[in-house]
């Protein structure tokens, strides 16, 4: 595998300063060493999108070769999956199965998605003034800016990608230090899609370092973000001292609501999924469970005896349903949540330790703890690892309110066969996306994004074009004017 410092103009850079250490979770082995892009070369990528967009070859070209080249992405991506997946895996400790089954044919749709978006693309006409038509059309706003997160590199880092060349805008993207191999691989196969030169580059590097000196690159016209919630701070804050409009996906503590009258078994299946699917390291966990009082005991029941029998291993293994945190530090932050028997009004249910059976990799048991209260650390901070916690209601009300008392507001989880039920919870509770009955439904069509701190802006159809593009308003006489003389 080529150790890629940067790609820019299609050439791959492979030098650079402070090499970045990259450890197998599974293993504890350190798999690669990878130089950090130094500032000149973060300012060369910038330049090379610059002198993309400049020229203009991409952002206008006729659709149907912009689209025949994003389908080629696809393509491309879809022919290299074992090998990315392979990658993928051993960078992130994410089951191989998962990543073959949900991030690479998501990858590889999101270049699809964008393809078949803008064949259908539409602009605005006014004609009430009967002397005037005017029209407002889009055009490609820049060099995007994209910096993303380690736990779905392929997926996340494909989407920023897609969504804005799909656009004609150039980029770079500066992917996770933690997890910056797989996507790195799929960057360099989009070359043989017939991209111009420039229009995708990537940078490699640490966020303070790389990160920051992207963003602030005067020829960086727009910022997109993914990551935690600390982190989108400080961007939106460099961003705003520069008045460059900036997306940001951030974090989130996603209430899960059962319902006493919920297909019980549809429920359980499902908040599972919600927060042990990605190794439970995904921003729409459904990392908080309600559940009603007089199905309660039953729910915690079978939860648990689920949750202790999911398999934990090599994540190369296609039996593997949870494998091995992101790194040693993540799994230390994770199991720093787990309660002390001294702690109160907290309980271990099951979990909170590292998984018994391995001398080596950072295997976390399927966690699920009780709090008495929501105001408990574990209901309100994010833990972004296989561990969930659970809370009783009593009343509808009461689900409400707790649901909407964080500061995040990124998804949330309805369980009930009352559509009166779930027509009142969609409305009441704060948050973007709305899950009923089913967990972690996307459609790419739809807005995804967060309220509160879980972010501003948001990915999807309409919303990465709005982003993604400016607005010009034209306005055209319908017929020769005759125009009031001055100075005549
Ligand atoms: P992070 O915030 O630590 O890092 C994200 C990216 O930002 C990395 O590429 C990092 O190098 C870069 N970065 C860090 N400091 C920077 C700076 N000062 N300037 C520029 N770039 C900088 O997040 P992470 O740990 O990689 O990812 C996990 C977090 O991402 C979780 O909080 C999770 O909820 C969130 N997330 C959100 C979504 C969403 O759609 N809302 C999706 C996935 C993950």
């Amino acid at each position: 595998m080529n150790m890629i410092t940067a790609l820019i103009d299609g050439e791959i850079v492979s030098t650079g300063q402070a090499p970045i250490p990259i450890v197998d979770p599974a293993t504890d082995l350190l798999i690669a060493e990878l130089p950090e892009a130094d500032d000149a070369t973060v300012d060369r990528a910038v330049a090379a999108a610059r002198r993309s967009f400049d020229e203009g070859v991409w952002r206008t070209m006729p659709v149907d070769k912009r689209q025949a080249v994003l389908r080629r992405c696809a393509d491309l991506i879809d022919a290299a999956a074992d090998s990315l997946a392979d990658i993928e895996c051993g960078n992130t400790g994410l089951p191989l199965a998962q990543i073959r089954g949900r991030s690479i044919p998501r990858a590889a749709d999101n270049f699809r998605f964008f393809a078949d978006y803008i064949g259908q693309s539409t602009g605005e006409l006014y004609e009430q003034n009967p002397d005037y038509l005017t029209l407002v059309r889009r055009e490609a706003i820049g060099v995007a800016a994209l910096i993303s997160p380690w736990n779905s590199p392929l997926a996340l880092g494909s989407m920023k990608i897609a969504s804005t060349i799909a656009f004609g805008n150039s980029c770079v993207l500066k992917p996770s230090e933690q997890a910056p191999l797989a996507i790195s691989q799929l960057v360099a196969l989009l070359g043989e899609a017939g991209l111009p030169d420039g229009v995708v580059n990537l940078i490699n590097g640490r966020g303070a370092t790389t990160g920051d000196r992207l963003i602030r690159n005067p020829d960086v016209d727009v910022v997109t973000f993914t990551g935690g919630t600390p982190t989108g701070r400080v961007i939106m804050r460099t961003a705003g001292e520069l008045l460059k409009p900036a997306t940001v996906e951030l974090g989130g503590k996603s209430a899960n609501i059962v319902f006493d009258d919920a297909d019980f078994e549809q429920a359980v299946d499902g908040a599972l999924l919600g927060i042990f699917t990605n190794n439970g390291q995904q921003c729409l966990a459904g990392s908080r469970i309600l559940v009603q009082r007089s199905i309660a005991d039953r729910f915690i029941e079978a939860f648990v005896n689920r949750a202790r029998r999911i398999r934990i291993g090599d994540p190369r293994d296609p039996a593997t349903e949870i494998g091995p945190l992101v790194s040693a530090r993540h799994m230390q932050h994770v199991l720093s949540f787990a309660p002390q028997p001294w702690d109160e009004g907290v309980s271990l249910l099951t979990g909170g330790r590292r998984a018994a059976g391995f001398d080596k990799g950072c295997y976390v048991e399927p966690t699920l703890v009780r709090a008495e209260s929501n105001d408990a650390r574990v209901c309100q901070e994010e833990i972004f690892g296989p561990f969930a916690a659970l809370v009783v209601f009593d009343t509808d009300e009461e689900a409400y309110r707790i649901a909407n008392a964080s500061r995040f507001g990124l998804v949330s989880y309805v369980w009930s066969q009352s559509l009166a039920r779930i027509m009142e919870a969609q409305e009441r509770i704060a948050a973007g996306i709305v899950w009923c009955n089913t967990p972690m439904m996307r459609e790419l069509r739809a807005p995804f994004g967060g309220w509160k701190e879980s972010g501003v802006g948001a990915d999807g159809g309409r919303a990465c074009e709005n982003f993604y593009t400016r607005q010009k308003t034209v306005t055209i006489p319908r017929r020769p004017l005759t125009l009031r003389k001055i100075g005549a």
